[in-house]
C-alpha cells in the first residue's frame, strides 16, 4: 500500500518505525498475549510502558529530577485555561507574548482568571516573534504553528518562570528548560496521537498552584500520582515512548535539529529566490517546523495545490484563519518530501505542470 507525503500541521506524520511497532503492539504487547489497547492501566505491562516513556523523555530531553513529567488526557488548548486556573489569581497579572492565533486564545482564557498584560506582540501580520518585551509578572509565550514563526531561543529578562506552549516544536531541537516553570505540548505535532499532552514542570513551581480545584484540574495531581489518578491515554503514552525511542535511535535532539535545519533551509532557499512564492515569516523568526508562504496570485496558489495533490503531496493548504500555504515538516517528515515540494514549486512557477 502506498503512503504519500503528508504536510499536515497535526495530527501529523509519524516515523515509519513507530507505526510498524504500534501495529504489532495493538495485536500483542511485548509477547504478553494482550494488545496495548486492551491492557489494564494498573497492570505491570502498562507500568513498564509508562516508566519507559518517562525515562526516555528524561534521557532524550535532559530533564532532571527537579522537573515532573506528566501526561494529561487533553490537547494543548486545555492548558490555555488550566495554566491560569492553577497559577493566576484575581489580583495577579500574567504576561503573554502574543505571537499569533494560539497565544491569542491562551491570553483570552487567562483573562477569565486574572489580569493579563501583553508583554510583546507580533501584530498585525505576525511575521516575527516579539523580541522587545515589557514584562510585568508571570510570563507565558508560544511558538506559533499557524503563522509559522518560532523563537530561536526562549525570551529573556522575564521576572517570573516562563510557561511555554511548545506544541509545534517540542523535541525538534535540544530542550531549553532553564527559566521555565512549565512547558506543555499537544502530542499530535511532534510526539504521537491527538488527545494527549506532555507537560514538563518544575516541582517547586507546581507547589505554587491552587489546592482547592478538583484533582484532575491540578497539575500536582498528575505529578504526585504519575499521571495515574484516573485511566490515562494508555495508547498515547505508548506511542510517545516509541517516538522518543526513534529520536534516540536517530542520534538524539542535536542530530534532529541538524536534520530539521537542513530540511527547512531547502524550502526557504527556494522561497527566497522565487518570484512566484514568498515566505510569510521574517528571516529571524522562521519556524523549522511550519513553513508558511503565499503565492503571488490566487490562480498560482490554486495551481500549486492542484499540482501537489496530483503528485501525492497532501495537506499544504494554510490554516483557515490565515490562508496561503503551510508545509508542516515536523521531525518525522522526510527530507525527500521537502525536495518533492521544491520540485513542484519550481514546476508550477515555471509553468511546467504535469497536465
Ligand atoms: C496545535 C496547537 C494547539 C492546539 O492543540 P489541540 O490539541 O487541538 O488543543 C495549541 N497550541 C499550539 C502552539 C499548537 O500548535
Amino acid at each position: 500500500m502506498k503512503r504519500i507525503y503528508n504536510f499536515s500541521s497535526g495530527p501529523a506524520a509519524l516515523p515509519e518505525q513507530v507505526l510498524r511497532r504500534a501495529q504489532e503492539a495493538i495485536w500483542d504487547l511485548d509477547g504478553s498475549g494482550i494488545g496495548i489497547l486492551e491492557h489494564s492501566h494498573r497492570g505491570k505491562e502498562f507500568g513498564r510502558v509508562l516508566a519507559r516513556t518517562e525515562r526516555l523523555i528524561r534521557e532524550v530531553g535532559g530533564v532532571g529530577d527537579d522537573f515532573a513529567v506528566m501526561f494529561v488526557t487533553a490537547g494543548a488548548t486545555h492548558h490555555f485555561a488550566m495554566v491560569p486556573e492553577n497559577f493566576l489569581g484575581p489580583d495577579t497579572t500574567a504576561d503573554y507574548v502574543h505571537t499569533g492565533v494560539w497565544s491569542g486564545k491562551a491570553r483570552d482564557e487567562a483573562a477569565r482568571y486574572g489580569r493579563v498584560h501583553t508583554a510583546g506582540t507580533g501584530e498585525p501580520a505576525f511575521t516575527r516573534v516579539p523580541t522587545t518585551l515589557e514584562w510585568s509578572a508571570t510570563p507565558a509565550y508560544c511558538n506559533e504553528t499557524i503563522y509559522g514563526t518560532q523563537f530561536s531561543a526562549p525570551p529573556t529578562g522575564a521576572p517570573a518562570p516562563l510557561v511555554c506552549d511548545a506544541s509545534s516544536d517540542i523535541f525538534s531541537r535540544p530542550l531549553a528548560l532553564a527559566g521555565h516553570g512549565l512547558i506543555y505540548a499537544g502530542a499530535q505535532k511532534n510526539l504521537g496521537p491527538s488527545g494527549i499532552s506532555l507537560v514538563i514542570a518544575r516541582k517547586d513551581f507546581l507547589e505554587r498552584g491552587r489546592r482547592d480545584l478538583p484533582p484532575l484540574a491540578q497539575y500536582r495531581t498528575y505529578a504526585n500520582e504519575q499521571s495515574m489518578h484516573n485511566t490515562p491515554n494508555t495508547f498515547g503514552v505508548y506511542v510517545i515512548g516509541e517516538v522518543l525511542q526513534w529520536i534516540a535511535d536517530q542520534g538524539g535532539l542535536v542530530e534532529l535539529e541538524r536534520r530539521n535545519q537542513a530540511k527547512a533551509a531547502l524550502l526557504y532557499a527556494y522561497l527566497d529566490q522565487s518570484t512566484a512564492f514568498r515566505p510569510h515569516a521574517a528571516t529571524d523568526s522562521r519556524s523549522m517546523m511550519n513553513v508558511t508562504f503565499r503565492a503571488a496570485t490566487p490562480a498560482l496558489e490554486a495551481a500549486l495545490l492542484a499540482e501537489a495533490e496530483a503528485r501525492g503531496l497532501s495537506g499544504l493548504k494554510g490554516h483557515r484563519s490565515v490562508g496561503g500555504m503551510r508545509a508542516s515538516i515536523y521531525n518525522a517528515f522526510p527530507e525527500a518530501g521537502v525536495k518533492a515540494l521544491v520540485e513542484v514549486l519550481d514546476h508550477v512557477e515555471h509553468g511546467r505542470t504535469s497536465k
